[in-house]
């Protein structure tokens, strides 16, 4: 049996980030994976240039049960530290939009950081290795691959949420949890396009394509100002994943399409302008026309409208409002909210309190992050975190 300081499952973001920094430390560390690339994640990210992290993180754009527990680790580990990273690799990245960094030239430049910084500290790293078993040794553990044995003092699951099974996600962490008797969240699907029910997906679908900036508001009250983008299945774009995060099944979700008092300044401005000629020049055309029809909005010069009809429009257009039929799944979600119960681990360490040496890093814990390059820092925050213990 080959012996090590330390295995960590998972070879994405946060198991190579914790690897290198316990690598580094002097310990003897192999990485196992069953993929057959490294990062796999990290490379189809942020459309192929990974959003790494973000110029504003800060705890409250994290979901958790447990809404302290992420303090500790984003505070000892920062988007400022992994950007110094960045930097000594000399990766060119630029700001996108509200604080989201991104690579200039591919994700794969991340990726090839990370195993750089694990080459480095002397970190071996394991693909293609099918675990079949872990189980308890002493204060260790003891971990079995189709191929191999291996035994550990301190074992890292690092092996993400249940987003795009295709590219190797699995409840592996989860179980593994369950096994050693830690507590397991429900999961769901986050960051994920909403489908819609019939008779919406029958009178939206003309849609697709039609793009806008929305306030989007869940039925909590949390909202979110970005981009609504209609498609062929549902309601995408930023805008519709960051508020699916706090979507439950048959909520309602809210859409400000116009801001409160636009309409008002238009009977003002434009008195004589018909209803559709002025919304057709605030809104995308094709969203004003089946808007119109779907609403039941009669066409007329905006004059005309009584203050009562005014009303009852400006209602329509600042909180539109509808049911999802439901989410895309984990087909297409970014993340999985849920998880391994943070009350479990030390939110200092990363490690769990009633099974010594057992480590949880990244997405696998119940913590899950706004869209815009947090849900990366979580991964390195975390796992640098696991780094310096393991
Ligand atoms: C399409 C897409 C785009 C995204 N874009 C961004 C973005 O731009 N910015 C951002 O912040 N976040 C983004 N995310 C989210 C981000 O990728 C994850 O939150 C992050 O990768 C989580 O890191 P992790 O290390 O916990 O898990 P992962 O990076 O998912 O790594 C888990 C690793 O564990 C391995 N594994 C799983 N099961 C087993 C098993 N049974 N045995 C052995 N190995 C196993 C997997 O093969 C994988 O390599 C995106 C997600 C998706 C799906």
């Amino acid at each position: 049996m080959q012996a090590w300081d330390v295995i960590v499952i998972g070879a994405g973001a946060a198991g190579l980030m914790c690897a290198a920094e316990a690598g580094k430390r002097g310990r003897r560390v192999l990485v196992l994976d069953h993929g057959k690339r490294i990062g796999r994640k990290i490379l189809m990210s942020g459309g192929g240039r990974c959003n790494f992290t973000n110029y504003h993180v800060e705890p409250k754009a994290f979901l958790c049960a447990n809404p302290h527990f992420v303090k500790s680790a984003l505070a000892r580990y920062t988007q400022w530290d992994f950007i110094a990273l960045v930097d000594k690799h000399r990766i060119a990245f630029h700001e996108k939009t509200l604080g989201q960094l991104f690579c200039d030239d591919s994700a794969q430049n991340i990726v090839d950081m990370l195993v750089k910084e694990c080459e480095q500290a002397g970190v071996s790293i394991r693909l293609r290795a099918e675990i079949l078993e872990v189980e308890r040794l002493g204060e260790g553990f003891t971990v079995a691959t189709h191929d191999e044995a291996y035994s550990c003092h301190s074992l890292v699951v690092a092996t993400g949420g249940l987003s795009m099974p295709k590219i190797g996600a699995s409840p592996f962490g989860y179980k593994l949890a369950e096994q050693f008797g830690l507590r397991v969240l429900p999961t769901r699907a986050g960051l994920v396009p909403f489908t819609l029910q019939p008779e919406d997906k029958q009178s939206l679908e003309p849609l697709a394509g039609v793009s806008l900036p929305v306030v989007a508001e869940s039925e909590d009250g949390t909202r979110f100002a970005e981009n609504l983008l209609f498609t062929h299945r549902g309601l995408s774009g930023p805008a519709v994943l960051q508020i699916s995060s706090y979507w439950q099944p048959g909520e309602r979700v809210c859409f400000e399409l116009l801001p409160a008092g636009r309409l008002a300044e238009g009977v003002a401005d434009s008195p004589n302008q018909e209803l559709k000629t002025w919304l057709g020049r605030q809104l995308p055309k094709r969203l004003v026309e089946a808007l119109l029809a779907r609403e039941g909005l009669v066409n007329k010069p905006l004059k005309q409208y009584t203050p009562r009809e005014l009303a009852a429009i400006e209602e329509r257009l600042t909180a539109w409002s509808l049911k999802p039929g439901g989410t895309e799944g984990y087909r297409t979600a970014e993340v999985t909210l849920g998880g391994v119960d943070t009350h479990e681990l030390s939110s200092k360490t990363m490690m769990a309190n009633k099974v010594p040496n057992l480590y949880f890093v990244g997405e696998v814990m119940d913590v899950t992050g706004w869209l815009g390059g947090y849900n990366f820092q979580w991964a390195w925050s975390s796992g640098w975190c696991a780094g310096q213990v393991v």
